[in-house]
């Protein structure tokens, strides 16, 4: 029974390994496919490519009796493999003629992003750290394009500080809020100004399919070429005003990461067992550990900003805290039937998106589960 079972197993170890080899082929062409793209300024992203080839690849499985999602997890997970293998062979330069780009703040964490991504397409880029500011003015000198990515509550300090710059020179932010940032460059620049707000960690890999939020200031034709040398880099591209930008990020970063912090706060405070936890837990529990411990792994700093720095946000947390008495107020008085009828009424207005979410988390809970 053993060897029979042996047998199997070697069997099944050969077809892993020629898997394998098909992977390297594979990965090898996509490196020539980067080359490609690279010299001919094509996005590395390009959603009607991989639409079209992951319908075809779900067809051609269903017909061999394979699970056409099981195939598309794996090219979904191959094709993230890629993006960064094409990173790295460069990106065309869409404004050779610009002069340097200084990024204030460079050695931080999405400086140091752009400076590599903006390296990467071509350009000369200078930093301006905290302590280079007795060489400002030779660093500042007729720069083509100046970023700010300093911690947000230095923002608005900074662009103020800055030297009148050439006329043309682009000044750009990366801050997570956009309103009071733009407003301090708009006078303190006569120039394009733009403000962009990436919507992802520093520890991307690639940009592709990265969402990053612009909101336009000033001359936006003297920095569209900045927009599609982002689309290059394979990010999705989104324009709204900086008033909208923040009303929207009150809910989807401060009201988030504030609830986060309270509930990490409550877990530390009750003295739980996290190890003892962690082996109880459900696949979605598992989950929501996840998503609350890596707050408390990245830059106390940065969230104290997000939360605290934009005037939307106290008012909405403070209704959240609200509602969140008035749900606990249901259980106090033992109010199973309002409970249920506010269940049943955030059901109806989620609508259509509740199931939709219900199937998208599928995936992920399998995804915890895999990696338990
Ligand atoms: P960071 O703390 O990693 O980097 C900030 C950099 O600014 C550091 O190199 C620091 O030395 C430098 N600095 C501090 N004081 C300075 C001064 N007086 N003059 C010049 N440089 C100074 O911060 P970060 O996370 O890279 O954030 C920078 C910007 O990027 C912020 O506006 C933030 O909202 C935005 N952002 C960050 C993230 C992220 O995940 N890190 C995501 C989206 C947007």
């Amino acid at each position: 029974m053993e060897a029979k079972l042996n047998l199997l197993r070697n069997k099944i170890d050969t077809f892993d390994k020629m898997i394998i080899q098909l992977l390297a082929k594979r990965l090898s062409l996509v490196s020539e496919v980067g080359q490609f793209k690279s010299e001919h300024g094509l996005p590395i992203y390009d959603p009607e490519r991989e639409a079209s080839m992951l319908a075809s690849r779900r067809q051609e499985a269903k017909s061999l009796g394979i699970s056409p999602d099981l195939i598309e997890d794996l090219l979904r997970r191959l094709m993230r493999e890629s993006y960064i293998h094409e990173n790295n062979k460069g990106f065309k330069t869409l404004y050779p003629a610009l002069r340097s780009i200084v990024i204030i703040g460079g050695y931080g964490q999405m400086g140091s992003l752009f400076r590599k991504m903006l390296i990467l397409s071509g350009y000369q880029v200078n930093i301006l750290d905290k302590d280079d500011w007795e060489r400002s003015e030779e660093l500042l000198h007729n720069p083509g394009m100046v970023i700010i990515s300093v911690p947000i509550h230095l923002t608005e300090k900074i662009i103020k500080k800055l030297p009148t710059l050439p006329q043309d020179c682009i000044l750009v932010d990366l801050c997570s809020i956009k309103r009071l940032p733009m407003q301090a460059m708009l006078s303190a620049h006569t120039g394009p100004v733009l403000g962009i707000h990436p919507m992802f960690g520093a520890d991307v890999g690639s940009l592709a399919k990265q969402l990053i939020i612009w909101c336009n200031g000033r001359k936006p034709h003297a920095y569209q070429w900045f927009i599609e040398q982002m689309k290059i880099w394979g990010a999705r591209l989104y324009l709204i005003n900086n008033i909208e930008h923040d009303q929207n990020m009150a809910f989807i970063q401060a009201l988030r990461h504030f609830a986060t912090f309270a509930y990490g706060l409550h877990l530390a405070e009750e003295k739980i067992n996290l190890k003892k936890l962690l082996l109880l837990s459900s696949p979605i529990y598992r989950l929501e550990l996840i998503m609350v411990g890596r707050l408390f792994a990245q830059d106390a700093q940065l969230y104290a900003d997000i939360i605290i720095q934009s005037e939307n946000n106290l008012p909405l947390i403070k209704r959240y805290y609200t509602c969140f008495g008035k749900a606990l107020c249901m259980l106090e008085n033992g109010d199973k039937q309002a409970f249920i009828k506010n269940f049943k009424y955030v059901a109806n207005w989620f609508g259509d998106y509740a199931k939709q979410f219900l199937s998208e988390s599928q995936n992920m809970l399998h995804f915890a589960n895999d990696n338990l």
